[in-house]
Order: structure tokens, then C-alpha cells, then sequence
């Protein structure tokens, strides 16, 4: 009822990479509740989260005001109380705070390291590269795409020349055969899933393939509930199929693609028959699979981090292009490739630049080219023609004593890394960390300097999501206390660092982002006022193309490329003393590492424990009862946890969600990276389980 608020705002969800639009309805200053609005992603749908999640931006452990880490503050660890502060330590005016941070910082060159944010806006994320690159002179600026997407990225720029998606999700109301592989959109993208519980209704075929099942399964032609790790060779099996029976797309692949004649040469080694026990699934239902993917009209794949958290990561996507190119299922509609990404701007951050290997819109550091049209717009000095650090390797080269600095804004690594006891203790050594965040997070225990920053309720900026949709996000509410918007803080730190920034309003920096940003073209600040605008946007009035790739591919020949994918078997296999597999993810109700959601009362109250989802029988044979808790163990460490009993797992497989410090999974997972993609085998460890 309109007479229940004063005002309504509309603007972003700040979750998912789905980019739901909604509005928030406010009253005496504070968001009272939230509907959806008729965004292009969303068509006025909300999941849980969008709906539920927004008053931890009212929790009484945000950020107020600067703080800089007390003389005698206890030894750096994970050892403050988010409701006591004063410990470790004290306020400060914003002058002392940046001056602080800037000191600390400054003149130490490759020495520092930067993690920018995908829950930024797209402004945000650009200036938090340009800051890294243009006042330390090198590219160690990462962000949370490494940990994410950052295989498939690395597969689809190989091979079809573009990182984004081929077609938006929606576009599976033009398909008739679509397969999910390696993700559970009805926990981590659900009003995705919502239209692809439509798309079944209206007779399309949905093949899911995933080692965990999920709820989306009752509405499938198909689960392949495929062993761990075995992605390439059960994609493979498939695509052998395809090439022995012919059921390929002989003019497509003349007309648009490459290196045909050597995969079809390497398919030939991977039949069904051969496959089948791998990969857990009987020849002839992957005979069945590939037949009707090769037959559909019109078929899209989608994925998420079951796919690209491997080792394999890359190859794994690359069997996915492939199997698309094969059956000419791009650039038509209902035809796509679609990794479902997580963040609500991942997409964007990356598009922004925040890569260490890439400039804005994927444009290389190592090209002389690329970095003297930046420094132009810039007005200032080149910088390293070398890639920089990657999320991961910058803890390595914190061991190593080669960084010795970090700007960490709204990630969390000290929770999200691999093995991150290992990555806490690398903090722990930092001459200087300064960390901008809305909470204390874990990261920011570590902290020499906090920025208190914006939520995202709080700010005005661009964010980008899975469809390549920009959409516009404004203020809600002010920020609490002293806190401010992260382009300011940002902006603020790069004065004082001796950069030449004057930006008053992030319009300012995303007319400088046009500039260099090809995909922004026909894109402007009024534009997106006034609606969501998807790139590319072929003139001032187009809304922009949800397919792409119709008549050729922005590779150097216009063609797309076959890359063929070995069988490598994961980083660490079960044995003797760990027998079984560990993998991690999300949960609905909790969005990465829970900073936000566990402080959303709603969700807390929906799901407040840390618990681990096992197996009824697997259960029954430690004598452990749904409820009880037990101990996980790895290599790298150990954890109690409370054990859930869930038929979706095998039984010899455990899964942990990552939102709980108290039972933090990253403790267990292997930081062995994919050689491409620098992406961690977060989806498979060897673990084993007991009674606590
Ligand atoms: Fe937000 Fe994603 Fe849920 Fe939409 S689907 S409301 S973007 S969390």
C-alpha cells in the first residue's frame, strides 16, 4: 500500500549475477520492504534473498567511521569482536585515515597488491584498476571473477573471442533443448531458474549434468549425475557421439569455425563404452544425451562453478564451446553459450578492468598499444607491460616477501581463499593492509586502516549482469555515520597518493570509462536512467543484442576455434586416509561468505548454522544422526560442523558451503590452481569424515 511509505527507489539487487531490478520502498528513512519492478532480467520476480536480504545495511555492526589499528592492539590473527572494536582499534577522522593508508602505500611499486570488488558499481571497479596501475606503476589488481568464472572467461576469449555470455538466460524461451551442467540455479540464480522451470512447462527438454542432484532435477528430460571431476571425458563421450554418427553441423563448422579436422581426430579416442565408467554414466544414456542436444532447433548450455572450479577448469569449457560449435547452437535465437555468473557485477568488474592480465574490456597489458591509450586518457605515465598477480598468487608472493601492501576493497579473502588459514597467516605479515568494507569482515581483522564504505542500497553506479544488461543502481538511504560512497574513498586515496583525480559524481568516470570501452559504445549515463541497456548497442536507440555471434566471431579470422580437452584427474584424489570427496559452494539463503545475508535477519533466521550435507547411508555408517556434529578433515585442516542428512550427494562425497567462519570450508579446500584460468580446485578435495 502506497500509504506505507514515504518514497520508492528504484534500483539493482545486489546479489546475483540474475540482476534482478527492484525497487525499495522507504519509510523514515530506512527500507521497509522491497518489491520487484519489471527489469529485463527479472519481469518483476524476487528470490528470497532480493526480497528478504536488505536490512543488514542496518545492522548495528557496520562500519560508522575510519579506523586505524591501535599501537598495542593484540598480535594480527582472527581475534576481533565485531561489537568491540576498541581492542585493536581506534577512530579516526577521514584525513587521518587516507593519510594513514596513503603513507603506507606509497612509492612501494610492485610491492602492493589490490582486490577490488564485484559488489561495486562498474565505476568503482574502473577506478580501483586505474588507482593500482596508474600509482603503482604494475597490474597486481584482482578480483573475485579468479575464484569464480575466471576458466571460462579464459576458454571462451580463446576460442570464440569474447568472455560474456553468447545470450542472455531468457533466451531459453526460444530453445527447445537447454543443458545445465555444473550449476544449481534454484539456490544460486533462481529467478534464472524460474524461467527455465517455464521453459520445461512449455515441452523444452532440460538435461541436467552435476555430481550433486538438486531441485531443478524433477523438472528434467535428463540427470547425469556424473562422477566428480569427470566433466571432460563425459563431455568428450558426448561429442564423440556427435562425430560418429554424424549428427554434426557440417555447414556451421565450415562456415564459422577451426581446427575441426584435429578434434574430430581427438574425439575418436574417447567413445561412450570407454567413457561410461569414468564418468558414472551408462554409454547409452550419453548416447541419448547427445542425440537430442545435436537435434535440437534451437539448444542453449549453461554452467557455473562445477564447471570452472577444477583444475580443469578451462577444459572443461572448452568441451562446452566445442560441443555448441559442433551443433551450430550460437548466434541463432534460443542458441547460446551462458556461464550463469555469480555477483551482481561480476560481469561488469571484469568488463572494468579489475584483471591482472587485462585493461577494460579485455584489452591486454602486454600490448603497447592498449596501455598508450589509457595512459592518454589517464594523463599520466605507462605502466608494466607485464600481467600481474592473480588472487591467489598474491598470497604466494606475500610468503615470498614480495608484496608487502594491500588495498582489499569489499572482497573477503580471508574466508574465500583456498586454503585460508594459509592466506589469514600471509595477512598477518603485511607492512600495511587497508581494507574498505561495509562490516569488519574477516579480511578486515587484519587491517592496518578501514575505510567504512557503502552498501549498495547506498550508492548511485552502473552494474552489469549475466546478460550483459547495464542497469543503473541509486541511493536508497545515506550511508550511516562517517561511511561514503567507495568511488569517493577511492577517489580520496588516489589524491593523496599524487594522482591528478578531480571525479565529483560517478557520471564523470563513466564517460571516461567510454573512452576506451568499445562495448559501452551508444551506452550513456542518460540512457541508462531511463532504462537497462544490454551490450553491445548497435545504435543511440537500440536496446541493445541479446544474441551475439550470428555472423562470425571477434577473433582475429572471424572464426570460432576447437580447442581439444584431455582427461586430467583433479589435484588430489581420495585415499587411505582421506576417502572421500569434498566439494563447496552456496547455499539459497547465503551469499558468499556471509557477510551480508548472515546479518539479514530473515535469512539468519532461515538458515543459521554452519552444516555440511552428507548422505543418509554415509551417515548411518559413522553412526552419526542428522543433527549431530562431526569433524571434517584435509590436508590443509580440520572442521567441526553440524552434519545434514541429503540425498543430492553420493556417498562418498561431502559438501560445505563457504558463509561460515565458524566452520569456514576454505580451511579444507586444495589451492591447486588451473594453469590458464589461475582458478582453484575449490569443487574437489579428499577429505575425510568422522564423528566430532
Ligand atoms: Fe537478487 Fe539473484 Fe535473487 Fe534476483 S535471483 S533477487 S538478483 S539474488
Amino acid at each position: 500500500d502506497s500509504a506505507d511509505y514515504d518514497r520508492e527507489v528504484k534500483s539493482v539487487c545486489p546479489y546475483c549475477g540474475v540482476g534482478c531490478q527492484l525497487s525499495f520502498k522507504i519509510k523514515d528513512d530506512k527500507i521497509a520492504w522491497v518489491d520487484g519492478v519489471d527489469g529485463p532480467a527479472n519481469e518483476n520476480r524476487l528470490c528470497v534473498k532480493g526480497r528478504f536480504g536488505f536490512d543488514y545495511i542496518d545492522h548495528p555492526h557496520r562500519l560508522t567511521t575510519p579506523l586505524i589499528r591501535r599501537d598495542d592492539a593484540p598480535a594480527k590473527g582472527l581475534n576481533v569482536d565485531p561489537a568491540n572494536l576498541s581492542t585493536h582499534f581506534r577512530e579516526a577522522t577521514w584525513d587521518e585515515a587516507l593519510d594513514a593508508a596513503a603513507n603506507g602505500l606509497r612509492g612501494r611499486g610492485a610491492e602492493i597488491a589490490g582486490l577490488g570488488s564485484a559488489k561495486c558499481s562498474n565505476e568503482e571497479a574502473y577506478l580501483f584498476q586505474k588507482l593500482i596501475r596508474q600509482a603503482f606503476k604494475h597490474n597486481n589488481v584482482d578480483h573475485c571473477t579468479r575464484l569464480c568464472h575466471a576458466s571460462s572467461v579464459a576458454a571462451l576469449l580463446e576460442n570464440v573471442g569474447s568472455g560474456a555470455v553468447t545470450a542472455t538466460f531468457n533466451e531459453i524461451e526460444n530453445a527447445d533443448v537447454a543443458i545445465l551442467i555444473g550449476c544449481n540455479p534454484a539456490e544460486n540464480h533462481p529467478v534464472a531458474a524460474s524461467y527455465f522451470k517455464q521453459f520445461t512447462k512449455r515441452g523444452g527438454k532440460l538435461i541436467i549434468m552435476d555430481p550433486r542432484g538438486q531441485a531443478m532435477k524433477r523438472h528434467a528430460e535428463h540427470m547425469l549425475q556424473f562422477r566428480p571431476g569427470t566433466d571432460v571425458a563425459m563431455l568428450n563421450a558426448i561429442m564423440n557421439v556427435i562425430v560418429e554418427e554424424g549428427l554434426y553441423d557440417e555447414q556451421y563448422i565450415k562456415g564459422y569455425t577451426e581446427n575441426w579436422e584435429a578434434m574430430k581426430t581427438h574425439l575418436a579416442d574417447f567413445p561412450p563404452e570407454k567413457m561410461a565408467e569414468l564418468c558414472g554414466i551408462d554409454a547409452q544414456t550419453l548416447r541419448v544425451v547427445a542425440r537430442e542436444f545435436a537435434g535440437a532447433k534451437a539448444g542453449m548450455i549453461f554452467w557455473g562453478m562445477g564447471i570452472s572450479q577444477h583444475i580443469h577448469g578451462t577444459d572443461n569449457s572448452r568441451c562446452l564451446i566445442s560441443l555448441a560449435l559442433m551443433t551450430g547452437q550460437i548466434g541463432r535465437p534460443g542458441a547460446g553459450l551462458h556461464p550463469l555468473r555469480g555477483q551482481n557485477n561480476v560481469q561488469g568488474a571484469s568488463d572494468a578492468g579489475l584483471i591482472p592480465m587485462f585493461l577494460p574490456d579485455y584489452q591486454s597489458v602486454e600490448d603497447d598499444g592498449v596501455r598508450s591509450a589509457f595512459t592518454e586518457v589517464w594523463k599520466s605515465d605507462d605502466f608494466s607491460n607485464q600481467k600481474g598477480l592473480t588472487t591467489v598468487e598474491m598470497i604466494d608472493a606475500i610468503d615470498a616477501g614480495q608484496v608487502k601492501g594491500m588495498y582489499i576493497l569489499g572482497e573477503n579473502p580471508a574466508m574465500s581463499d583456498p586454503d585460508v588459514e594459509h592466506a589469514r597467516a600471509a595477512f598477518a605479515k603485511l607492512d600495511c593492509m587497508v581494507v574498505q568494507d561495509i562490516f569488519l569482515t574477516e579480511t578486515a581483522n587484519f587491517a592496518d586502516v578501514i575505510f567504512p564504505a557503502s552498501a549498495w542500497a547506498e550508492k548511485t553506479g552502473t552494474a552489469t549482469n549475466t546478460n550483459r544488461q547495464v542497469q543503473m543502481g541509486r541511493p536508497a538511504v545515506s550511508p550511516p555515520g562517517d561511511a561514503r560512497e567507495d568511488w569517493w574513498i577511492t577517489t580520496e586515496l588516489a589524491k593523496r597518493l599524487g594522482l591528478n583525480w578531480d571525479y565529483t559524481h560517478p557520471k564523470q568516470v563513466f564517460n571516461e570509462m567510454k573512452q576506451n570501452m568499445k562495448s559501452l559504445d551508444n551506452i550513456t549515463w542518460e540512457r541508462l536512467e531511463q532504462a537497462a541497456v544490454t551490450y553491445p548497442s548497435l545504435s543511440p536507440t537500440d536496446p541493445g543484442q541479446p544474441i551475439v555471434f550470428g555472423d562470425g566471431f571477434p577473433r582475429s579470422d572471424g572464426r570460432a576455434r576447437f580447442t581439444p580437452a584431455q582427461v586430467t584427474a583433479p589435484a588430489e584424489v581420495p585415499d587411505a586416509d582421506f576417502p572421500m570427496i569434498l566439494t563447496t559452494g552456496r547455499q539459497l539463503e547465503h551469499w558468499h561468505t556471509g557477510s551480508m545475508t548472515r546479518r539479514a535477519s530473515v535469512l539468519d533466521w532461515a538458515e543459521p548454522e554452519a552444516n555440511a550435507s552428507l548422505h543418509p547411508k554415509t551417515l548411518r555408517k559413522m553412526g552419526v544422526k542428522a543433527g549431530d556434529m562431526i569433524t571434517i578433515e584435509t590436508r590443509r585442516g580440520a572442521i567441526q560442523i553440524m552434519a545434514r542428512a541429503d540425498r543430492a550427494v553420493s556417498e562418498d562425497m561431502v559438501f560445505v558451503p563457504f558463509a561460515y567462519v565458524e566452520a569456514s570450508a576454505n580451511v579444507l579446500t586444495n589451492p591447486k590452481l588451473d594453469p590458464y584460468g589461475k582458478i582453484p580446485e575449490f569443487k574437489f578435495a579428499a577429505c575425510r569424515v568422522a564423528p566430532a
